[in-house]
């Protein structure tokens, strides 16, 4: 349900990226797909999908890496930091990580996806 008296803020780590989301997210979900893996570093990524007009740049926006046809990475030029993703495929969405949100712990993933290529420790044993 959209609340937009909800406002969650976040950025980058040496504070020139800053933004401000608004309302309840589409959708939070574990990714463990290759991509998402080598461009954060991390054994999976926990993307919180807001549509872009929830979404707000306080400072400068990110740069962006094209990882993939049709695929738009933002990042700090000046430190690094892995901030986003919009996808062709999720057209109108700004898909943010979730660990560069100030409160990380306002949001839970229910869902995991790409799970075909997660490390085998990272989910539990199928079968
Ligand atoms: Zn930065
Ligand atoms: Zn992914």
């Amino acid at each position: 349900m959209e609340n937009p008296a909800v406002t969650h803020t976040g950025g980058c780590q040496c504070g020139t990226v800053k933004f401000q989301a608004s309302g309840t997210p589409r959708f939070v979900s574990k990714c463990h797909c290759n991509s998402c893996r080598n461009a954060t570093g991390a054994a999976f990524s926990t993307w919180v999908g807001f549509a872009d007009e929830q979404v707000r740049w306080l400072k400068a926006a990110p740069s962006t890496h094209a990882s993939s046809p049709g695929v738009a990475r933002g990042f700090c030029a000046d430190c690094g930091t892995p901030l986003t993703y919009a996808g062709d495929d999720w057209p109108g969405e700004t898909h943010l990580l979730i660990g560069v949100f100030d409160t990380p712990s306002a949001f839970t993933p229910n869902k995991d996806v790409f799970t075909e290529d997660a490390l085998d420790w990272v989910l539990p044993a199928k079968g």
